[in-house]
């Protein structure tokens, strides 16, 4: 959604939102640009619909930025330019709160720059970064590249670096980091007999049921 406002960054667990991940030609927004953008659907939790494409950069890709993503210049150049592809992107997000890794400091910065470029506005959508929420969630962890949260999870990561797995893997991740952030309680659920937890949600603390999403459940905190 676009606007004159920066969407702010949020630090919660929230139950429908836009994952997204960009690969780009290199690390700076200012002189870099989109090669891929991927985005989840995510609704109750669970991932309903995907977006993908890649974008024409218009622009050699340098072997620096080839060897992270694996996104080569035969890949890209009969695919559409950024003007194409970012308001399809748009369509996609609507007004969703995104999440994703590091988007804070990257990925935010390069979908402003390129809203700014096409129409003279920003992105307004408020955004979740798992970077920062693992920090909290994960004092124990040395590192938090995405790979580095995603192998504490178990998750297999080879195929980590193309933008859509990425989104895949970062919304695993903010599922788990969500039971890790979720409080235990010594309270019962009336409806399936499940633990309640007590969870943080957009208008503060309240309990859930631990069997969440097959049960509903939720209550004020007591
Ligand atoms: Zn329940």
């Amino acid at each position: 959604m676009l606007g004159s406002q920066q969407g702010k960054q949020l630090y919660e667990y929230i139950d429908n939102y836009v994952v997204f991940d960009l690969e780009t030609t290199g690390l700076n927004p200012n002189w870099d640009t989109i090669i891929e953008v991927s985005a989840v659907k995510v609704r109750m939790g669970e991932r309903t619909e995907t977006f993908s494409m890649l974008v024409n950069p218009e622009r050699p890709i340098p072997s620096s930025a080839s060897m992270v993503n694996h996104i080569t210049n035969e890949m890209v150049k009969q695919e559409p330019t950024i003007s194409e592809v970012f308001p399809q992107f748009l369509d996609f997000i609507g007004d969703d709160i995104l999440v994703g890794h590091n988007i804070h400091t990257f990925d935010m910065k390069f979908i402003h720059k390129t809203a700014e470029a096409l129409y003279g506005n920003v992105v307004s959508n408020n955004y979740i970064d798992t970077l920062f929420l693992a920090r909290q969630c994960l004092p124990q962890l040395s590192r938090y590249r995405l790979v580095d949260i995603a192998a504490y999870f178990q998750m297999n990561t080879a195929e980590a670096h193309r933008a859509l797995q990425d989104c895949i893997m970062t919304q695993t991740c903010y599922e788990q980091m969500r039971k890790i952030g979720d409080k235990q309680t010594t309270h019962t659920c009336p409806v399936c007999g499940g633990r309640l937890l007590q969870r943080q949600g957009r208008y503060g603390a309240f309990l859930g049921c631990s069997n969440f999403p097959q049960c509903r459940y939720t209550e004020n905190c007591r």
